[in-house]
């Protein structure tokens, strides 16, 4: 395979796959659920067109005549041009549906409307050429006789000053109601390049002349009544003081040649608010005046208009077929199908599906790693039931530092039935096989299962000097030099602190000098069984690697004596007598050991404190 980084890799995701035919079921139904979904979306938000906003203008011709009775004068008959108001603002019109006339005002001196607030008693209350926005002209200084009782203020304004304050009731022109508006829009989609009106081509002068809302959506003449009406209020009300009605024509455009449609829809809706009328300067109106000249003098006709303006409110947009935006809504529905996963996955966590297939299935589907940064030991007492996990520390001896954490010891069945069927009594072996370095063939410890140690017979051991292949192990005397942190009296210092482990927890005798460790461990017709076990066919190798086998092993067997199956993800350290003792049965001719090999290492099978098999 060629060497080139990154740019020769393709890392792809594993996915467990379980056959089962309900999941499976289930994750075509939520897919095909999603697949609907996503299609029924596409046609009614019409996703896969580019859309644009219209641009539009207004206008509109009012048409009805009605007779007008004005308090204090002749009837008279009001057209559009005199309900209509005096301006055209844009894209709304106005019609004015009661009013408040006051006849041949003249420039002059008249007293002030006699209201709340504007009386006067004398001339002082009034000041000479004062106003506030409340009075109709400025004051002269003088105070005046209304009436039989009241006084106001004089002032010098047009003359008769308007009186009346109140809208009459009911609204003098409430037969605007019959009135009809015309409303012409023409819309545009500039880059669509696309015309149209809402008059549409097909309706013709005939049809404009009958038509009506009622029966045809689409007329484009609209009594005033029926607007007003739609918008969920009452003429008769709404004419005594006036408010503002919105028209809105809604334009929703398909341009595309199979669907082609583009018609204007109409609504309509108060728009100014209707429940503050009820305290603040409700409703509409405004103030204008008609101009004539009598006798040489400026004479006018004040109106106070109230009326309903009519807003027409245009929007809308157009789509075309896009295939940008068809790719781009597919792309977006796609994680969508990701809740398929989702669900389905929760469903098996939960207990709502079969405990047993979930758990399966997490165990196969989520696969945990350790850190290997951080070492952990176990550690297993002869005289404590339990395994302790240690964090390895390169500066405390590994008998005193404080476990992380204790452990119930998991016993290694397969092992305990092999110990249980050699300890029987006939199984017992002779002991010259196994001890063929053993200096005293008279030495019989394996009647004593806790024997206490005899360091005399041993060939000492210091790991200490393992490297150095002039050791003479002979020089090493072992009790003298016990270290501090030993118990068992049978262990040898060392440099690694994390070698530095007993036996024993508190004082007693030594775990290797006891007859189960004799014979689970020592025995050399056990190790070699078990050896010949693992590899059938492999003849043994002779001479050093042979012995180095038996070595390791005797620490495979030591581990599975004493910690059962350890825990996982740590390590079990072998206590240093034990070490001592095996290295002492199975020695390295060079006197060269493994040694601690911390976990993580890549030389490292396992990380106990020594060479495992
Ligand atoms: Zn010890
Ligand atoms: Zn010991």
């Amino acid at each position: 395979m060629p060497r080139c980084g990154l740019l020769c890799q393709y890392e792809t995701s594993k996915l467990v796959r379980i056959q089962s035919v309900r999941l499976g079921s289930l994750k075509w139904s939520l897919n095909a659920t999603i697949l609907l979904f996503i299609c029924i979306m596409l046609l009614w938000n019409r996703n896969y067109q580019e859309f644009e906003l219209l641009v539009s203008s207004v206008t509109t011709k009012l048409k009805g005549v009605a007779r007008v009775r004005l308090p204090g004068a002749e009837d008279s008959v009001w057209d559009a041009v005199d309900y209509s108001g005096p301006s055209q603002e844009k894209n709304s019109f106005f019609v004015v549906t009661n009013v408040i006339v006051t006849k041949n005002q003249k420039q002059g001196k008249c007293p002030e409307v006699p209201l709340r607030g504007r009386l006067c008693r004398s001339d002082a209350d009034c000041e000479d050429g004062g106003w506030d926005h409340q009075t109709h002209g400025i004051q002269t200084g003088s105070c005046l006789k209304v009436g039989v009782l009241k006084k106001t203020c004089e002032v010098s304004a047009w003359c008769p000053v308007e009186s009346r304050t109140k809208p009459p009731r009911p609204a003098l022109l409430a037969a605007a109601e019959n009135f009809t508006v015309l409303i012409k829009n023409n819309i545009r989609f500039p880059a669509f390049n696309f015309i149209r009106r809402n008059i549409l081509p097909e309706m013709n002068d005939d049809y404009l002349k009958s038509c009506r809302r009622d029966k045809d959506k689409l007329c484009p003449i609209f009594r005033l009544g029926d607007v007003v009406r739609e918008a969920g209020e009452k003429f008769s009300e709404m004419a005594v003081e006036g408010g503002v009605i919105g028209i809105l024509i809604k334009w929703d455009c398909n341009l595309d040649r199979l669907m082609r449609r583009c018609r204007p829809a109409y609504s309509f809706r108060r728009l100014d608010e209707k429940e503050s009328n009820r305290t603040l300067y409700p409703g509409l109106n405004f103030r204008f005046a008609r101009y004539s000249t009598v006798d040489g003098v400026e004479q006018r006709t004040l109106y106070k208009a109230f009326g309903i303006r009519f807003d027409v409110l245009v929007f809308g947009q157009a789509g075309r077929f896009s295939l940008v935006q068809l790719v781009l809504y597919v792309g977006s529905t796609l994680s969508y199908y990701a809740l398929t996963t989702v669900m389905i996955d929760w469903l098996i966590g939960t207990s709502c599906y079969s405990a047993e297939v979930g758990q399966n299935y997490s165990e196969k589907k989520v696969e945990a790693v350790a850190d290997k940064q951080k070492c952990i030991l176990c550690v297993s007492y002869v005289d404590e039931r339990n395994i302790r996990l240690v964090k390895r520390s390169l500066k405390k001896s590994l008998q005193l530092v404080k476990p992380k954490s204790v452990e119930q010891r998991k016993e290694d069945s397969g092992h305990l039935r092999a110990a249980v069927c050699l300890l029987q009594p006939g199984h017992a072996p002779s002991h010259d096989p196994a001890h063929k370095h053993d200096p005293a063939p008279s030495h019989s410890p394996a009647h004593d299962p806790l024997h206490k140690p005899d360091p005399a017979h041993k060939p000492p051991y210091d790991p200490a000097h393992d490297s150095d292949p002039s050791h003479n192990p002979a020089q090493s005397p072992a009790p003298a030099r016990r270290p501090a942190w030993c118990q068992c009296g049978g262990c040898a210092s060392s440099p690694l602190p994390q070698e530095e482990l007993c036996c024993r927890r508190g004082t007693g005798a030594c775990v290797a000098s006891s007859l189960p460790f004799e014979r689970l461990v020592l025995q050399r017709p056990l190790l070699e069984a078990v050896l010949l076990y693992r590899d059938p066919l492999t003849p043994p190798p002779a001479g050093r690697g042979r012995t180095a086998d038996l070595r390791r092993c005797a620490y495979a067997q030591y581990i599975s004596w004493r910690f059962g199956v350890p825990p996982a993800g740590a390590h079990p350290a072998i206590p240093s007598c034990c070490v001592r003792r095996i290295r002492d049965e199975y020695p390295s001719p060079d006197g060269r050991y493994g040694g601690f090999r911390p976990a993580g290492t890549p030389s490292a099978r396992a990380g106990a404190n020594v060479e495992l098999c």
